[in-house]
C-alpha cells in the first residue's frame, strides 16, 4: 500500500495514529476508518454513523480477546483453517495429512474459546462456535491475522485437502477462490479464498449484517468496497459431503492439478491427500 491517506477527506482533520502518532498508510473505503503501518485503526472523530464495530484508539491489540497462536509466526503467508470444537475429527484429519507438511505459509485453527488450553495450532476468539457465527469469527480471524503483520491469508475449511509443494506463489489478487455463478454474485466459496491484506483490512472492521453465510458477507463486503472477487482454478469444489455416496469418478485427475479441494469427510482426506 504505497498510498498514504494524510488528511480525513471529510474534515480535513490529519489522520493521525492516536497510539504511535503515525500517519495512516490505509483508509478503507467507508465509514472512516484509518489504519496505520503498525495495524491501529481508529475512526476519524468527524464519523457519526453507527458505532458496532469496535476501534483500538489506546493501542491495543485489535483481537484482544483472542487466546492461543502459541507457535511462532514463521511466515508473511497465513493458512487459516475456521473451525469449531464440534468438529474436531475434520481438523484433527488435517493435521494427520496436509498441515504437518507445510513448510512455507503459518497454519493456525480459528475456534471460540473452550474450556481447555488451546493447541499451539489454536487460536480461541471471543465468537460463537456455531455456523450462524461464522461471519463474525472470519471477521475476528482478519484482526488477528492483520495484527499480527501477515500479508495474506489464505481462508480454508476445515474439510478441505491442500497440496502444500503445489502452492509456490500465492495469488496477487485482493480476492480470490472458487467464485459462484453469475459474476454478479461477486463471492468466492467459503472452501478457500486468498485475501490480501488490504482485503483483511477492509474485513476487520466492517459491520455484521443479517448474512449469516461467510462467504456471502466477505463477498459482499469486499464488493462494497471495490474489491471484485477473481477465480482461482486451482480451487475446486466437489460438492457437499452430505448429498454423494461415493467420490466422483473424476476426482482423481481434478485433484491432480489444484492447489486446495473440498470438501471430504475426514475419512476421504485421508485417502485423498495420498494420491
Ligand atoms: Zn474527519
Ligand atoms: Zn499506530
Amino acid at each position: 500500500m504505497a498510498e498514504t491517506y494524510p488528511n480525513c477527506p471529510d474534515c480535513g482533520k490529519e489522520a493521525l495514529c492516536p497510539h504511535c502518532r503515525e500517519r495512516a498508510t490505509y483508509q478503507t473505503p467507508f465509514d472512516k476508518f484509518f489504519w496505520c503501518a503498525q495495524a491501529h485503526w481508529w475512526r476519524c472523530s468527524c464519523y457519526t454513523g453507527s458505532k458496532d464495530v469496535p476501534v483500538n484508539p489506546i493501542g491495543t491489540n485489535v483481537d484482544s480477546g483472542a487466546h492461543g497462536g502459541a507457535k511462532p509466526k514463521t511466515s508473511d503467508l497465513l493458512y487459516a483453517v475456521v473451525t469449531c470444537e464440534a468438529r474436531r475429527a475434520h481438523a484433527d484429519a488435517q493435521r494427520s495429512t496436509w498441515t504437518k507438511d507445510v513448510t512455507t505459509a503459518d497454519v493456525r485453527f480459528f475456534l471460540a474459546r473452550q474450556n481447555r488450553e488451546p493447541l499451539a495450532d489454536e487460536v480461541f476468539l471471543d465468537v460463537d462456535d456455531g455456523y450462524d457465527g461464522l461471519a463474525a469469527k472470519v471477521r475476528e480471524v482478519c484482526r488477528w491475522t492483520v495484527a499480527r503483520g501477515y500479508t495474506r491469508m489464505l481462508k480454508l475449511d476445515d474439510d478441505v485437502v491442500l497440496f502444500p509443494g503445489r502452492v509456490i506463489n500465492p495469488l496477487a489478487a485482493d480476492y480470490a477462490g472458487w467464485k459462484q455463478e453469475p459474476a454478479f454474485y461477486n463471492y468466492c466459496s467459503g472452501l478457500a479464498y486468498w485475501l490480501s491484506r488490504k482485503a483483511m483490512m477492509v474485513l476487520a472492521c466492517a459491520e455484521l449484517t443479517a448474512e449469516t453465510a461467510e462467504d456471502r458477507w466477505v463477498g459482499t463486503t469486499l464488493h462494497n468496497a471495490g474489491i471484485r472477487a477473481e477465480s482461482c482454478l486451482k480451487i475446486q469444489w466437489f460438492g457437499k459431503i452430505s448429498s454423494r455416496k461415493d467420490l466422483p469418478g473424476n476426482t482423481r485427475a481434478r485433484l491432480s492439478s489444484c492447489w486446495v479441494a473440498g470438501e471430504f469427510a475426514p475419512h476421504e482426506l485421508k485417502h485423498v491427500y495420498v494420491w
